[in-house]
C-alpha cells in the first residue's frame, strides 16, 4: 500500500478522477483520499488520512459503520460492495450531501482494504427537483386549461341546456295548474291531485339531475386519477350531449364493448374529451348538406388487446379536408364562425397526459372518425 501511495503515477491517476476516491483499512481508517474528496467534502487530503471515515458520515451511517465492516468481515455478506447505493455524506461545514457510493475490496483477509468511490449527486438532485417542479406546473396548467375549456363548452351548449332544463320546469308548471283546477272542482279528485303532485316531484328530480350533472363539469377540481369504467363515463356524457344533439336534430348511437377493461384517469377530463369530440361531430353534421339516412353520430368503445381501449366518435359530416388535416390540433385553429379552435388541442393534451393518443381518420363512406386510445389499468400496474 505504502509503495502505491508513494508512486506519483498512482496518485496522479487518483487525483485526475472527478469522483471522490477513498481507501480505508478494516478499522475504517482512511489511508488514501484523492483531490476530488477535498472539493466534495471540504477536508484536505492530509486532514482525512489517518482519521476514521466516520468523520464524513452523518447519522445514522456514522453509528452503524463499525458494525457494517465487522459484519462483512465475519460473514462475507455484501450489502453495498459491488452494488453501490445512494447515501449521504457530511461536509466539513456540516452540510449533508447526497452521494452515490460504490465500494470494492482488495487484499487478503488479514490485509483487506476497502475502496470507496463517491459521486456527487447534488447537481442531479437539483435537476430532478427542477424537473419535478416544472412537471407539476405543466400538470396544473393542463388542469386549468381543461377547466377553462369545460366551462367554454358549457357556454357553447348554453342554449341546449336551457332548453333541456326548461322542459321539466314547463311540465311542473302545467301539472301545478292542473292540480289547482282539480282542487277547485266540486267533486272529490284526490287521486288525480296526488298523481299530479307525484309528476311534479318527478320532474323536479329530473331538473335537479340535469343541473347536478353539469355542476361537476364547471367545478374547478384537481386532476383526480382513479380506475374508470369508460362505458359508464361515455353513457353519462351522452346524456349531456343529447341536449345539443336534439337541438340539431342529430341522433346519438352507442355501441359499448361489455368487456371493456378499466383505465386509470380523471373521469371528468375523459368525459370532457368525449363531449368535445361529440360536439364537434354534431357541429360538422350541422354544417353540411343533410342526407336523409344515417343522420347520426356513432360512439363506440372497444378493447385493443389487454393493454389499450379505444373510444371512437364517428360522424356523417364533410370529413376533414387535406388542406386542414395537419392544422386541426394546433391551438386556435378553427373553421367555425364562433369557434375558439382550442378544443382538439386541449383534448389531445389531456389524452397524452393520460399516456394515450388522440387522432382521426376520414371514413370511406364520408364523414370523420375521431378516436382516443388509453392504456388500461393493467398496463399501468
Ligand atoms: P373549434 O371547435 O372551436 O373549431 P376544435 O379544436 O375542436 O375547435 O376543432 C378545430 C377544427 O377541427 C374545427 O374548426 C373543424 O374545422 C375541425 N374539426 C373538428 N372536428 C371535426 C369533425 N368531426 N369533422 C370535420 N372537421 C372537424
Amino acid at each position: 500500500m505504502e509503495n502505491l501511495v508513494n508512486d506519483g503515477r498512482f496518485t496522479a491517476l487518483l487525483d485526475a478522477a472527478v469522483d471522490g476516491i477513498f481507501v480505508i483499512d478494516s478499522r475504517g481508517i482512511v489511508q488514501v483520499a484523492n483531490k476530488a474528496v477535498e472539493q466534495l467534502l471540504g477536508y484536505s487530503q492530509d486532514e482525512l488520512i489517518g482519521q476514521n471515515i466516520k468523520l464524513v458520515m452523518p447519522s445514522p451511517y456514522r453509528e452503524n459503520h463499525d458494525a457494517y465492516i465487522s459484519e462483512y468481515l465475519h460473514t462475507g455478506k455484501k450489502k453495498i460492495i459491488g452494488i453501490g447505493r445512494e447515501v449521504q455524506a457530511q461536509h466539513k461545514n456540516g452540510d449533508i450531501i447526497d452521494i452515490f457510493l460504490s465500494v470494492g475490496t482488495f487484499g487478503s483477509a488479514e490485509t483487506i482494504r476497502f475502496v470507496g468511490i463517491v459521486r456527487d449527486l447534488r447537481d442531479l438532485k437539483r435537476r430532478e427537483a427542477e424537473l419535478a417542479t416544472a412537471q407539476h406546473e405543466i400538470h396544473n396548467l393542463v388542469n386549468r386549461l381543461a377547466h377553462a375549456s369545460r366551462v367554454g363548452v358549457m357556454g357553447e351548449m348554453a342554449a341546449s341546456i336551457a332548453h333541456e332544463v326548461n322542459q321539466p320546469l314547463t311540465a311542473i308548471s302545467n301539472y301545478a295548474q292542473a292540480g289547482t283546477r282539480l282542487l277547485n272542482a266540486d267533486s272529490d279528485q284526490t287521486e288525480e291531485v296526488l298523481s299530479a303532485l307525484s309528476k311534479i316531484s318527478n320532474q323536479a328530480i329530473r331538473a335537479g339531475e340535469i343541473i347536478r350533472g353539469l355542476r361537476s363539469w364547471v367545478r374547478d377540481q384537481d386532476d383526480d386519477r382513479e380506475p374508470c369504467n369508460c362505458n359508464a363515463l361515455i353513457t353519462e356524457v351522452v346524456e349531456i350531449a343529447k341536449m345539443e344533439a336534439q337541438n340539431h336534430d342529430v341522433l346519438l348511437q352507442l355501441s359499448l364493448d361489455p368487456e371493456l377493461p378499466a383505465v386509470i384517469g380523471d373521469p371528468v377530463q375523459i368525459q370532457q374529451v368525449a363531449l368535445n369530440l361529440i360536439k364537434n361531430a354534431i357541429d360538422a353534421m350541422s354544417e353540411g348538406e343533410r342526407s336523409s339516412k344515417n343522420w347520426s353520430v356513432f360512439i363506440s368503445t372497444e378493447r385493443q388487446g389487454k393493454e389499450r381501449i379505444k373510444v371512437t366518435i364517428s360522424d356523417h359530416g364533410p370529413g376533414v379536408g387535406d388542406d386542414v388535416a395537419d392544422k386541426l390540433f394546433q391551438p386556435f385553429f378553427t373553421t367555425k364562425k364562433a369557434g375558439m379552435g382550442m378544443g382538439l388541442s386541449i383534448c389531445r393534451t389531456i389524452i397524452r397526459s393520460h399516456g394515450g393518443e388522440l387522432d382521426f381518420t376520414n371514413n370511406a363512406e364520408g364523414g370523420a372518425s375521431f378516436y382516443f386510445i388509453l392504456p388500461t389499468a393493467v398496463e399501468q400496474l
